[in-house]
């Protein structure tokens, strides 16, 4: 029998219809509750963003004093943030909520976008893979079209601000304005830097030297530049749908609906159906830690349907997992933020085997879930688990099915790694935490344009 085993984001439960049965005991195949209503079906309503008040009970009133009072001074400044998509991505999500928390703080800040056309994304998204280290031919007609769309975007825009910060590669050439703006130039890198494609990298690192300074995303990212750099983690909003706090009860709901067992230990991974997130590595850690504990396997993704890659890399997966009624494999559509919360939530053990990594926030929304959390030594995981401290970092498929054994028979200690695990994003990586980096980078810029 077969699990909500989904294809192309359809859920396809075999026992859709069956009345609601008890969990039966370990192992066996279990029967599922017919879902009333498939929320994960059509996109949720938009809710509207938080304010500073509400981030309050999480991070404390002290916290927020400190925000208002870096702030004080810089009531009315202003700073433009430019990037290249309105919706969809982590830079966008993060925008939508950073600009609103600056703006309550007093300091004004404006958020553009840059238009082009297919041809123009078909090459910035060429970069973005060619800058995390992949094969790439730079062309002269691919640089003849970025630069063009770049013009055209510089000469509708103006840079009035007494910051701006341009995101990640696609906009970088809108530089070329610095020398008829007053403020300070920022570039915020967001992506992989460690191994770029040096074609790519050597045609725009010309455009980021003319920054006043750059932001890379982890320490390991940065490069020679002959401008200061400095380190901004990534975060999350631990308001967002993704991960706010939720009824149990909702949680239950949708495990019944994908057909999870809650009296049962759930190892859940949250990723893309990507090589480099290693779901087959994940199932066989899975079945070989499962010889010795019992405990169901959640391989939560998404994208495979639009992505010819992921779905192949799903049917790879679907076929390691074989005819496992304890490995359920959920294809989910884009906007079940709710949905994903749920499942972290569920979980006993949260794995992020990934091979090759950017910062990698779905270990950030475990950490922040208090989830003990089993994850690959690479890209920015280790900024997130410390070793045996906030998490357990592994470097192979034993090593993985090892430590996944190891916190489910040793549940004092993986309750202790999810507590630290819980602080440390408190501390370091949440959105709050973001507005404060902001407010100081614009405080030390003012005063060194000043100085
Ligand atoms: N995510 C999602 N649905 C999925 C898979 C992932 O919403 O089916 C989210 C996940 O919760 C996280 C983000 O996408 O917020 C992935 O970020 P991460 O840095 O872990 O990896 P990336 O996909 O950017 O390499």
């Amino acid at each position: 029998m077969s699990l909500a085993k989904t294809q192309n984001g359809k859920v396809e439960h075999d026992e859709v219809g069956l009345p609601n049965q008890p969990s039966p005991p370990s192992s066996t195949p279990h029967q599922v509750q017919a879902p009333s209503v498939r929320t994960w079906e059509t996109p949720p309503p938009l809710v509207p963003a938080p304010h500073l008040e509400d981030y309050q009970p999480i991070i404390g009133a002290a916290e927020i004093d400190e925000l208002r009072f870096l702030a004080r001074e810089l009531k009315g400044k202003t700073i433009k943030m430019v990037n290249s998509t309105a919706v969809g991505g982590g830079v966008a999500e993060m925008l939508d909520r950073l600009v609103p928390l600056l703006g309550e703080l007093e300091v004004v800040a404006h958020w553009d976008v840059i238009t082009g056309g297919n041809d123009f994304f078909e090459i910035t998204k060429a970069f973005h893979n060619a800058l995390h280290g992949a094969e790439y031919q730079l062309t002269d007609a691919a640089r003849r079209i970025f630069l063009a769309y770049n013009e055209q975007n510089r000469q509708r825009m103006q840079f009035t601000e007494d910051m701006v910060v341009i995101h990640d590669p696609q906009p970088a050439p809108l530089i070329t304005s610095r020398k008829d703006s007053p403020g300070h130039w920022i570039w915020r890198c967001h992506i992989d830097l460690s191994s770029p494609n040096p074609q790519v990298w050597d045609f725009l690192r010309p455009f980021i030297e003319q920054y006043d300074a750059a932001i890379v995303s982890s320490q390991s990212f940065a490069q020679k530049l002959p401008i200061t750099q400095y380190l901004f983690y990534p975060c999350i909003d631990p308001l967002s749908e993704k991960n706010k706090e939720l009824d149990d009860a909702f949680v239950q709901k949708v495990c019944d609906e994908f057909g999870i067992d809650r009296s049962r230990p759930i190892v859940t991974q949250v990723s893309r159906f990507d090589r480099l997130k290693d779901p087959v590595g994940v199932v066989q850690a899975f079945k070989l830690a499962r010889r010795y504990v019992d405990c169901q396997l959640v391989l939560a993704g998404g994208g495979a349907s639009d992505d010819p890659e992921g779905a192949l890399v799903l049917k790879e997966v679907k076929e390691a997992a074989g005819d496992d009624p304890d490995i359920i494999i959920l294809d989910l559509p884009p906007w079940c933020a709710l949905e994903i919360n749920a499942l972290q939530r569920a979980s006993t053990i949260v794995v992020q085997k990934s091979i090759k990594e950017g910062f990698g926030l779905t270990v950030t929304e475990a950490l922040w879930k208090g989830k003990p959390t089993i994850a690959g030594a690479v890209g920015g995981i280790p900024n997130q688990i410390i070793h045996k401290l906030t998490g357990m970092l592994v470097h192979s498929v034993e090593g993985c099915a090892y430590q996944i054994r190891y916190l489910l028979t040793h549940p004092a200690f993986a309750a202790q790694l999810g507590r630290n695990g819980r602080e440390h994003v408190r501390e370091n990586f949440l959105m709050t935490t973001d507005v404060r980096r902001w407010l100081l980078l614009l405080r030390i810029s003012l005063q060194n344009q000043r100085s």
